[in-house]
């Protein structure tokens, strides 16, 4: 035999009422503070998480006890009220209590009409959501005959009448939303959102407040900010003599307008009541909440209020305008605002609001938006962006050759590929937008054309838009959304300045990067990679020269030639950064990058340095290496080959003395590339020192540098103590370090990672969040034995990891001085860091 539920701790909401959140739900203590605000809410039941367990578990309610507070002849509704909103719940159940004797004594108050409509509703949710029959025998709009019909089908179908005890009816709706909530698909959903496996649910009986009656009746919801932009704006519905969503009869427009009718017009006092409602919510609730109401004759009553959802952009504007306003507090403002949401505000977006025509679905690799014509090729690309014409890559996938076509280009798409293909890595770093893997469209590239799977064919020329938030290619142009680095974007990263104790720099290697690094507020540059510099069209073959010259001299002749260019390449560093931190990192790749891979390539050198064909080719075999990355690279050349780092500090030290002149003083700072033993560190410093010299000399001007080193092989950080002694500052290049903890080619790891992660090998790839565990470990030892042996060395990361708010976290908590990332990361890292120096106290590591 079935027990009742111990309802005995079922509370009405009042003022006083002990009601809490962990224990019966947002909604109830939401209401309960509308309530306190003087709002107009009707009476209201809350139903604690224990008694509603007990309920799934199957027991029964004792409704009598709670039909007992609504007296006779009631109209409740039943509202699911987990502990998070996120987390979603059954839906609403209207008019609960509504039987024959109900609806007899509703058709001599409103009408038959009405009562027949809101009987109607209530036999469509209790058919299906209780009973469980299926929704499209119950789909009739409210008209003659169809009350009778849905009743009548309720009998056939179910073997027996529509249950008219409301108690009765109470009960067997408490228990569907109870056990709805236990489902396994439920279950999964919420999670999917974060609740925890134990989630539980309260329970809300409300008396109902009909949206009908003679005079202004209906029902509505209102907001007082725009979803999408966050600016002050009223919004919502309002429909009358309705409740709910359904049984429409009339649309009014919320405020005045051109055209047709509004509740503003209508009743400006209701309206004025209405505004009310929201500014205090607004003041007390401490946040932008959607008002739910219904108007019976003139009369508001309060039903709900919920948080307004909201974009990125208007979560920024929302949480800004608060703390002006001095709702909330600056902290609290940070807060509301999840870092990795920001990426959405520094790109354009496809706006929400206009139609959207979709042709495929890819991807979504690089964020933002774009239209423009499709081009097939890189070339056509460049010869687009002559024109002044925004042109979007189309590609199978994207090779190195590309990268220009992709800086001609306004977006980027790709047949196939992934997170890490090139083509998604390369826009990243330029901010364009990107589709990658995007198997809905198939290219030819011989007749430049692209079918998407409808059939459509569009050629080279054909507009398309790129939607790498979501992945989404749309036929056409769309309507967009602009970059929102506005005020209140601004504003907040300005708060969290204030707040984080962990500095932020960006990677930039060229002006383009450096001006956006300082479009976001980077506290300087943490990486200038300097090889990017030799492949230009010029600069390869003197470079070529230099890695061909015989003697030491006919090398310095060649550099000679490369100075001025690296020399203006840190100028225009330095001027764009004035005066900020420039860290300068010393050349690092094997030197045979620079040399033809063809027979085409190598007759081609042959002819520009005017030497055999033979020689050249013989050349190029001798610099071929079985393990370029672990061979002949960083350090390592600056050891052999010396005379290229003595070039590039000449160039850095000249381009600071000068910019220095023209602007804000500079103290550059050189970085080492790839060290594994002490020893490295010092002869190379030995030369720069020597340099910096001759410089002094040279230009008769005083300046200071600062020297440092990539901790970038285990040994290094195993070392850091000795290395430290060379080094003003130690900057972890963690992509090279995962790759030699793990011995994990960071270039071929791709091919076998989904395996590794989807099997559980590695938790997550190790070269987009730090492995915590391993290299981390590393970076500890290196960082305390480096400051253990020079207390004053400055400490960062500089490896891509240095923009994933989880790595920042783990650098920050080990008292890193600051992190390096590309540019378009920089607004991520500024706020999660805010977010980590707000949420846990700095604490150093054991160091
Ligand atoms: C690194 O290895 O982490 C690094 C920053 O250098 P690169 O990516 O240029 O090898
Ligand atoms: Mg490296």
């Amino acid at each position: 035999m079935l027990k009742h539920a111990d309802l005995a701790d079922f509370t009405e909401i009042t003022p006083t009422a002990q009601i809490e959140t962990g224990r019966h739900g947002w909604r109830a203590k939401c209401l309960q503070r509308l309530i306190r605000l003087d709002m107009p809410v009707p009476q209201t039941v809350a139903l604690p998480t224990e008694t509603v367990r007990a309920i799934a578990a199957g027991q029964l309610p004792d409704t009598q006890r709670i039909a007992e507070v609504f007296g006779p002849d009631f109209l409740v509704s039943v509202r699911s009220s987990p502990e998070n909103p996120e987390w979603g719940g059954p839906g609403t159940v209207l008019n609960v209590g509504m039987n024959d004797a109900v609806h007899a004594r509703l058709i001599g108050s409103h009408g038959q009409e009405a009562a027949d409509a809101l009987y109607l509703r209530f036999v469509q949710l209790y058919a299906t959501n209780v009973a469980r029959l299926d929704p499209d025998m119950f789909h009739e709009d409210p008209g003659p005959g169809a009350l009778k019909a849905a009743l009548a089908t309720y009998r056939a179908e179910t073997d027996d009448d529509f249950p008219q005890s409301p108690a009765r009816q109470m009960a067997e709706v408490l228990r569907s939303m109870a056990r709805a909530w236990e489902g396994t698909t439920a279950r999964l959903l919420r999670q999917a959102k974060g609740a925890p496996a134990e989630a539980v649910l309260g329970l809300l009986v409300q008396r109902m407040a009909l949206g009908i009656g003679p005079g202004l009746s209906g029902s509505g919801t209102m907001q007082f900010v725009d979803s999408v932009t966050g600016t002050p704006r009223i919004t919502g519905r309002f429909r009358g003599q309705s409740q709910g969503r359904k049984a429409s009869v009339e649309t009014l427009y919320l405020t005045k307008d051109p055209r047709g009718a509004s509740l503003e017009e209508a009743d400006p006092e209701v309206f004025g009541q209405l505004v009310d409602y929201g500014g205090r919510c607004r003041g007390k609730l401490r946040e932008e909440m959607q008002v739910e109401f219904t108007i019976e004759s003139g009369k508001v009553a309060v039903i709900d209020a919920v948080r307004v959802s909201r974009s990125a952009r208007a979560a920024v504007k929302i949480a800004v305008a608060l703390a002006q306003d001095g709702v909330i507090s600056r902290e609290d403002a940070l807060l509301r605002v999840e870092p990795r949401a920001l990426t959405e505000l520094l790109h354009y977006q496809v706006d929400p609001r206009g139609t959207r025509e979709l042709l495929a679905r890819g991807i979504a690799a690089s964020p933002g938006a774009a239209t423009g014509r499709i081009v097939f090729s890189a070339a056509a690309a460049q010869a687009a962006a002559a024109r002044d014409e925004a042109c979007i890559l189309v590609r199978r996938e994207t090779v190195p050759e590309d990268v220009r076509g992709m800086h001609a280009s306004v977006a980027v798409l790709t047949e196939r590929g992934g997170m890490t293909s090139h083509a998604a890595v390369i826009a990243r770093g330029l901010g364009l937008p990107c589709i990658a893997g995007c198997a809905d469209i198939s290219i030819n590239p011989r007749d430049r054309t692209m079918t998407a799977q409808d059939g459509r064919t569009f050629r080279e020329g054909d507009v398309i838009t790129v939607d790498g938030t979501n992945g989404e290619v749309l036929a056409g142009s769309t309507a967009m959304l602009e970059p929102a680095l506005d005020d209140g974007f601004r504003t907040l990263l300005h708060w969290a300045d204030n707040v984080r104790d962990i500095g932020i720099r960006a990677n930039a290697d060229t002006p383009d990067d450096a001006r956006t690094a300082r479009m976001f507020e980077a506290e300087g540059i943490g990486l200038a990679r300097t090889e990017h510099m030799f492949f230009d069209e010029d600069r390869l073959t003197v470079m070529r020269e230099m890695i061909f010259a015989d003697t030491p001299n006919d090398r310095r002749v060649a550099l000679e030639r490369l100075l001025p260019m690296q020399r203006a390449d840190f100028s225009a560093l330095f001027d764009i950064m004035a005066g900020q931190p420039v860290c300068i990192r010393l050349f690092d790749p094997p030197l045979h990058e620079f040399l033809p891979h063809d027979r085409e390539g190598m007759r081609e050198l042959a002819e520009a340095l005017d030497r055999p064909l033979s020689e050249v080719t013989r050349r190029c075999e001798a610099l071929r290496e079985f393990n370029p990355m672990l061979g002949m690279r960083g350090v390592r050349l600056g050891v052999t080959v010396p005379e290229i780092y003595d070039m590039q500090a000449r160039a850095i030290f000249e381009a600071a003395v000068e910019a220095g002149r023209r602007g804000a003083p500079v103290v550059p700072e050189v970085m080492i590339p790839l060290v594994s033993a002490a020893r490295e560190a010092e002869i190379v410093k030995t030369r720069i020192d020597a340099v910096a010299a001759a410089v002094r000399t040279e230009m008769k001007a005083q300046f200071s540098y600062r020297l440092g080193v990539m901790v970038e092989t285990p040994r290094a950080a195993l070392r850091a103590g000795e290395i430290a002694e060379f080094a003003d500052f130690l900057s972890f290049g963690t992509n090279d370090l995962t790759q030699m903890t793990y011995g994990l080619s960071r270039d071929d790891a791709g091919r076998f990672m989904s395996t590794y992660v989807k099997q559980g090998v590695y938790a997550e790839d190790p070269f987009h969040i730090l492995d915590v565990e391993g290299v981390g470990e590393l970076l500890l030892i290196g960082a305390g034995r480096g400051r253990g042996a020079r207390p004053g060395v400055t400490i960062s990361v500089c490896g891509e990891h240095g923009g994933n708010p989880e790595s920042i976290a783990f650098c920050r908590a080990a008292g890193f001085d600051y992190v390096s990332c590309s540019p378009f990361r920089v607004p991520v890292a500024r706020l999660a860091a805010a977010h980590f120096a707000l949420l846990a106290p700095r604490k150093r590591a054991g160091f």
